[in-house]
């Protein structure tokens, strides 16, 4: 039997006028796939609101804040606030990594990636950027690596290992020892007018710069580089026509990160308002159609931009940086299309930016990523709240404030996390950690028990005005510090804050060392420094830092471990002491200032064979 028939009934119904015919308007229901994932490296809330006022003289008019669907992503990860190769990593796997990692999970394995499960279903996949192409967001979908810097080795892998069908952006350097390769593999283009010529079918790589794209307000009248715009449409086009069942497509606004890092306004605008440009032209390009699936979203926000004042369109605005660094500020996902309707007023992470475009590559149902513990603020998965304060705030409540002390443990280690308000630039948080409660092998007493000057961190633990609390059995053996509400990522050394040692094998009083450890704050718990306005509590958020079992005991994990913790607010010299502990002074107590106090107690926190957790305080 030929279908021939039903094609005419069908055709017949609806031309008949039926009202419950679909409108001769509707798209033709299709079974192909099509997936565009955009990623704006860096850009948060604050770039998103400095480019609008900017363009559109006014908040909330970016064509990408007209999509349909609006959600939010939390873009923590196991390294703490995250960095383009871990977020990229997870968007493209599915699977948590530390930072730095390409395509590499947090067990140092490489994962497969949505470009190679395209190819896996028979689909063409492609990747452009504005940045280098082994560059971090790029690389992570292209390659596997367990460095972002091995650009070379990157650059192999995408042209060797995972072959994505389109690939265009920059970095043509990391290609010169490849170009027998490339040649054989790719048609390569080095100028928009090359890419306008390049023939329709097979693989096409464009290297259009040595390292980056120019950034768009500086691009020369001269220029040879193609457009964000220009590179997208060439994508869509030639991989649209390639296959028959849909493909994948990531496109990244790449530079709208670097620009932020080095506090340039002016570019980071100018780069927001190019990818944007570029999302209005994506949506222009599916329009009408009901088979592509669009997601717009950032990796994580950069720069801490806040708009101060806005001055109209045309006219940069006030603003201001906290810093040149990554935030663990949350970020916004847009999106339109088949599968999108879950990222909708929902807060989700990047794993369920995988989930929704694999079961839309797969063309099967949606699942939740399954549920994890990341350090990132969000304390509700520290379901055991260890102490609670009783005290207010003798610091300034809105700005200093130590509310409850929770803990969890799983096959990684130990998360500690202490809800309240934390002022950026000022003041320290201070939690001491006994590995071997009982056994008091570090010191009890604080006071004049180090003397290490070589970071602001050290400083503060040398100066500690702290006395041996009451509870016998407790010895200090690491600290875990942050002066100002810093929060630098695992991989980061840095004066302000991290892990010290304060006894042997960890560190010695002279030489705490300076460890890395994986700790973020919720970035809505951070006050502004004085006289800006104090902030509003936020239930079940504040300062997370996960210690793993190897850094908490070099010498292998007990089968059955029972640590001691207590955490409290010092000034920025560490000499003076807050009425913040916890477990918390008795109520009402006034600041003990420069005063030598006992700490009120301690937290008991054991740890069973299956990592459960149970908690006592001891006083
Ligand atoms: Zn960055």
């Amino acid at each position: 039997m030929r279908a021939l028939p039903i094609v005419i009934v069908l055709a017949a119904c609806g031309s008949s006028g039926d009202a419950t015919a679909p409108p001769d308007s509707a798209p033709e229901l299709t079974n192909k796939r099509v997936v565009i994932l955009m990623i704006g490296d860096g850009m948060g809330t604050g770039h998103r609101e400095a480019a609008s006022h900017f363009a559109h003289g006014a908040a909330g008019k970016l064509f990408l804040e007209s999509l349909p669907v609006r959600g939010t992503v939390i873009t923590a990860g196991p390294s703490g606030t995250t960095d383009s190769a871990a977020a990229a990593t997870t968007m493209a796997t599915g699977r948590r990594a530390y930072n730095g990692a390409i395509g590499i999970d947090r067990d140092g394995l490489p994962v497969q990636t949505v470009v190679e499960l395209a190819h896996d279903l028979g689909l063409p996949a492609g990747i452009i950027a504005t940045s280098a192409l082994p560059h971090a967001t790029p690389g992570a979908f292209t390659a596997h690596r367990k460095s972002r810097h091995t650009l070379a080795d990157i650059a192999a892998d995408q042209v060797s290992v995972v072959q994505p069908d389109v690939m265009l952006g920059g970095g043509a350097q990391y290609f010169a020892r490849l170009e027998e390769h490339l040649e054989a593999r790719y048609t390569v283009v080095r100028t928009a007018a090359g890419l306008a010529a390049a023939p329709r079918t097979g693989r096409l790589a464009g290297l259009f710069a040595p390292e980056h794209l120019a950034f768009s307000i500086a691009r020369p009248a001269d220029t040879t580089e193609p457009t964000l715009q220009e590179m997208s449409l060439a994508a869509l086009d030639r991989l649209d026509a390639a296959s028959e069942g849909g493909f994948f497509l990531m496109i990244e606004g790449s530079r709208i990160d670097m620009a932020s890092h080095g506090n340039q306004l002016a570019e980071a605008i100018g780069e927001t308002l190019a990818f944007d440009d570029t999302i209005e032209l994506v949506s222009e390009w599916a329009r009408g159609r009901d088979d592509v699936t669009l997601i717009v979203t950032s990796d994580h926000e950069c720069g801490g931009l806040e708009v101060v004042t806005p001055n109209g369109a045309g006219v940069l605005p006030d603003v201001t940086w906290r810093w040149g660094q990554h935030t663990n500020a949350s970020v916004g996902v847009y999106a339109s299309g088949p599968g999108t309707e879950v990222l909708h007023d929902a807060e989700v992470t990047h794993r369920t930016i995988y989930q929704v475009i694999e079961a839309r590559l797969r063309g099967r149902p949606f699942e939740a990523p399954s549920a994890e513990r990341i350090p990132d603020g969000r304390l509700a998965d520290l379901p055991t709240v260890a102490a609670t304060q009783t005290t207010a705030s003798g610091f300034g409540a809105g700005r200093n404030e130590l509310e409850a002390l929770r803990v969890a443990a799983d096959e990684h280690g130990l998360a500690i996390g202490v809800e309240g308000v934390f002022e950026r630039g000022k003041n320290a948080l201070v939690i001491l950690v006994d590995v071997d409660y009982g056994a008091a092998t570090g010191p009890a007493r604080m006071r004049g028990a180090l003397a290490d000057g070589s970071g602001v961190a050290d400083g503060i633990l040398s100066s500690l005005n702290l006395d041996a609390p009451a509870a016998a059995g407790f010895g200090v053996d690491l600290a875990i510090v942050s002066h100002g509400a810093e929060d630098p990522m695992l991989e980061q050394t840095v004066g302000e804050g991290g892990l010290r040692g304060v006894r042997a094998p960890y560190g010695v009083a002279g030489n705490l060392g300076w460890y890395g450890v994986a700790m973020a704050f919720d970035e809505d718990t951070k006050a502004r420094p004085s006289p800006a306005p104090p902030r509003a509590r936020r239930a079940g958020r504040g300062f997370e830092a996960h210690l793993a079992w190897h850094q908490l005991y070099p010498g292998g994990k007990p089968a059955a471990p029972t640590l001691a913790i207590a955490a409290v607010l010092v000034n920025d010299d560490g000499g003076y002491t807050s009425n913040q502990a916890l477990p918390p002074f008795p109520p009402n107590t006034p600041n003990p200032a420069r005063t030598p106090v006992a700490l009120p107690g301690v937290v008991v926190v054991d740890v069973n064979a299956a990592n459960a957790v149970s908690t006592t305080v001891a006083p």
